[in-house]
């Protein structure tokens, strides 16, 4: 009995007759991006462990419990990146790139790791997207990341979501809005759970984001940041919402949205989608002005945002939405007879160069046989030569939708064909 091997728990496989999907959805993401001038960066798969532990913070679930972290051969401690920005910003560091032409506005996409527990939309290795704009602390430029954020998913053809911004705040008026935390939380200590006890000392704005159902009772009722910033937050808050409004970005604002890192400043904002349950983030960001600084870098404001190409799937294809068409072969060639295939299969090569995608089977089957198989295909035409046809400089080409068929001078094929590419697609 030979063993089964199975996938990881938490991992999937993208099926070719799925991949499609994905791959219109990464499209889509990248040129929209390049709309707004930003540029790929492309990170590794694994970082330093140190760099998460500091960009993203000890304290977090994300690294305390869900970062998968190994020693390679040598004893260095490295970890599967379980998020997009602190390797952007690692690498900005490291090639200097804020003196580089271009370099201040990078997106990325690509799998992340977290040991988190597997549900419906969310796996073990799953695949974001996100951009990062370094820089500027201009609101226009939180604007600009949220209304890019925003018209991907309407791009999408994505209708059921909506952006929820929110300001949480610098550095400086946030010590404000820890203390009235502080102040609301210490008369419900015994009622909150053991991490929020922990986080009333450390972290209290990380209660708000508890999932315990008490905690979330206690934190309804809970001071606004909203209501403790300081003059200048309040005044770029309400210029991102003016511009907002100028770009025709429909928003609400939610002062409950803190996101739970610990690097972001100032404006928080995340898309969510209303039919997809617990797990109904399509992605979200926030300023981070103290990030770059913090890991090493000179002081530079920075903002972006990422969200996961699962879910984003998961609700197009809830709201039945078109992936841009399956992959499948523009011409199924079929040949009868010794020579005619010889000759196939040169013009094959030909037609597959010139970017024509052709399906050909060398398997000597029945001219119905090979029908059959070109009908499976869903190929639009079936290009067929026998050797009589070869001896007549001649070959038929049959319309697989309509059933009609011509015959054409053998050796115009290419051009024809290219033609009849040109004016279907
Ligand atoms: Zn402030
Ligand atoms: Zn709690």
């Amino acid at each position: 009995m030979s063993e089964k091997y199975n996938i990881p728990r938490g991992t999937f496989d993208i099926l070719p007759e799925n991949s499609y999907k994905w791959q219109y959805v990464f499209r889509i993401f990248r040129e929209l991006a390049a709309a707004y001038n930003y540029r790929e960066i492309i990170t590794p798969i694994f970082e330093n462990s140190n760099l998460f532990e500091r960009a993203v913070g000890d304290s977090t679930d994300i690294v305390e419990k869900e970062m998968y972290k190994f020693q390679d051969k040598k004893g260095r401690e490295l970890a599967l990146r379980p998020e997009g920005t602190a390797p952007v910003v690692r690498s900005y560091i490291n090639n200097n790139l804020q003196n580089r032409e271009n370099s201040s506005k990078l997106y990325y996409l690509g799998p992340m790791f977290r040991y988190d527990k597997p549900q419906k939309g969310r796996f073990r290795q799953f695949y974001q997207y996100g951009v990062e704009n370094f820089g500027s602390k201009d609101p226009f430029i939180d604007a600009e990341v949220i209304a890019l954020g925003y018209n991907f998913l309407k791009k999408l053809g994505l209708q059921n979501f909506v952006l929820e911004i929110n300001s949480i705040g610098c550095s400086e008026c946030s010590k404000d809005y820890d203390a009235a935390l502080v102040e609301y939380f210490t008369k419900y200590t015994g009622d909150l759970c053991n991490d929020c006890k922990n986080r009333l000392k450390t972290k209290p704005k990380r209660i708000l984001d508890c999932k315990i159902k008490r905690c979330k009772e206690i934190a309804e009722n809970a001071p606004s940041q909203l209501d403790y910033l300081d003059e200048s937050c309040r005044t770029d808050f309400e210029q991102v919402q003016d511009y907002l409004v100028k770009m025709n970005i429909p928003f609400l604002v939610n002062p409950k949205i803190v996101r739970g890192l610990d690097y972001y400043t100032k404006t928080a904002f995340e898309y969510l989608n209303n039919n997809l349950g617990a797990q109904n983030a399509l992605g979200g960001g926030g300023r981070y002005d103290n990030l770059v600084e913090q890991m090493g870098g000179n002081p530079t404001p920075g903002i972006g945002f990422a969200g996961g190409f699962e879910r984003l799937i998961l609700s197009m294809e809830t709201e039945g939405l078109d992936f841009g068409g399956s992959v499948k072969p523009f011409i199924y060639f079929i040949t009868l007879g010794e020579k005619a295939e010889l000759y196939a299969i040169s013009l094959l090569e030909d037609l597959r160069n010139s970017g024509l995608s052709l399906e050909f089977d060398a398997d000597k089957k029945s001219l119905k046989a090979q029908m059959k198989a070109a009908d499976r295909s869903k190929a639009e035409f079936a290009l067929i030569l026998g050797d009589d046809e070869l001896e007549n400089n001649e070959i038929t080409l049959k319309n697989m939708t309509t059933g009609k068929q011509q015959k054409i001078a053998l050796d115009t094929t290419k051009e024809y064909l290219l033609n009849l590419k040109k004016k279907s697609s």
